[in-house]
């Protein structure tokens, strides 16, 4: 049944495997027994090993055991899952927060539980899987607006006078590596009296000095505007959260059901994420280098002729035109050492190689996939 859909998929060349670590996350990882320089993570900030994570977590494993026993509506959760979201909160400026248990999670419960089916859901085109499946999921009409056109945007909002809007976007697009027109979505949401729903997974510990998308325009928290973001990026812990007021925090707790119908993550998961807060509150550098490192090689990659797609941030993707160029570039970078993973549908429309570069990256590192990329 399933053996000629998969040769298929093979035929497509869109058929995926996959390839499993015999190191810990980083810059640099170990497959089959050989060293690469790993430009596939979203370890933004290089966290997954520092320090003061590792010693929060070790304290809280000893205390709390590991798992967490119960979804926190039967007491799964611990005050560390209460600690995290008060933290959370003052670090977005928002009245409260809600831990989810991953950033799949927080979309396909909480879109969902805030829309329903008198309600509009306008959803750009390049929005995250996780966001398409919360649309589903909910009963409400969804509209797909091309990319960060606010005019499509617009006219769709003129024709739908009645109905509850929520305009859902990624603040930072995950395989573009492009940004929200925030400001200028801010003040369409006023006239057009439209919720604004933001995904900052990729915005959180990378832009407005680590505190998201919001701060980066500075636009204040309102209560129309309903933030997630997840710990499992920047913040290299696991996890993710609801950022708003304290009634949509409580709206959420009550309806969205990956919430309430999911065992708790374990109490040294929150501690991890705890301190990675405390660490990007307190060493500003890190997001700095990241930023230095991205430029390095954003003009490095520009330099050699590629396009990089209207990139702005450190997700910088390459221009390949066929899946089949694709993969043959992604081979070629791995046979040199560097993995830089092939993006294909039906994750994008158009194929691509999509490096994410980090605090963590040397400039050897960023040289060797540049001197890699001229040889292609
Ligand atoms: C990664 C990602 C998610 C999912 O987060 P997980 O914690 O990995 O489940 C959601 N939205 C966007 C934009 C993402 O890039």
């Amino acid at each position: 049944m399933f053996i000629e859909k998969l040769n298929r998929l093979k035929e497509k060349k869109l058929f995926r495997d996959l390839k499993d670590r015999e190191s810990s996350q980083g810059h640099h990882i170990k497959l089959d027994g050989r060293e690469y320089i790993n430009f596939s993570s979203n370890d933004y900030l290089g966290l997954v090993k520092h320090s003061h994570i590792i010693n929060e977590v070790k304290k809280t494993l000893d205390e709390y055991g590991f798992g967490a026993g119960a979804s926190r509506l039967l007491y799964g959760g611990s005050i560390l899952h209460r600690e995290l979201e008060e933290k959370l909160a003052s670090f977005k400026g928002t009245e409260s927060a809600l831990v989810f248990n991953s950033g799949y999670a927080a979309n396909t419960g909480i879109i969902p539980a805030i829309a329903d089916e008198d309600t509009i859901l306008l959803s750009d085109e390049f929005n995250h899987a996780s966001i398409i499946d919360g649309c589903r999921l909910s009963r409400a009409k969804t509209i797909i607006f091309r990319h960060k056109d606010l005019s499509h945007v617009e006219k769709l909002l003129k024709k739908e006078r009645i109905k509850k809007k929520i305009i859902i976007t990624d603040s930072i697009f995950s395989m573009d590596g492009d940004i929200a027109l925030l400001k200028e979505m801010y003040s369409i949401c006023i006239k057009y009296d439209t919720f604004l729903y933001i995904d900052d997974a990729h915005a959180t510990g990378v832009i407005g000095n680590g505190k998201g998308s919001l701060t980066h325009f500075a636009i204040n928290p309102e209560p129309w505007i309903i933030q997630m973001g997840t710990f499992s990026k920047a913040l290299g812990s696991f996890g993710a959260f609801l950022a708003g007021s304290s009634d949509v925090v409580r709206w959420a707790l009550n309806n969205a059901r990956s919430f309430m119908y999911s065992t708790a993550l374990p109490s040294c998961v929150i501690a991890a994420s705890i301190a990675a807060l405390e660490v990007i509150e307190n060493d500003s550098v890190l997001i700095k280098r990241l930023w230095a490192n991205r430029e390095k090689l954003a003009n490095g990659i520009r330099q050699t002729g590629y396009d990089i797609m209207g990139s702005e941030t450190p997700i910088i993707p390459i221009k390949t035109g066929s899946v089949e160029n694709t993969l043959q570039i992604s081979k070629h970078l791995f046979e040199n050492g560097i993995i830089a993973p092939a993006i294909r549908p039906p994750t994008v429309k158009d194929p691509r190689i999509r490096i994410n570069v980090t605090t963590a990256h040397t400039d050897e590192d960023i040289e060797r996939l540049i001197e890699a990329l001229k040889k292609v």
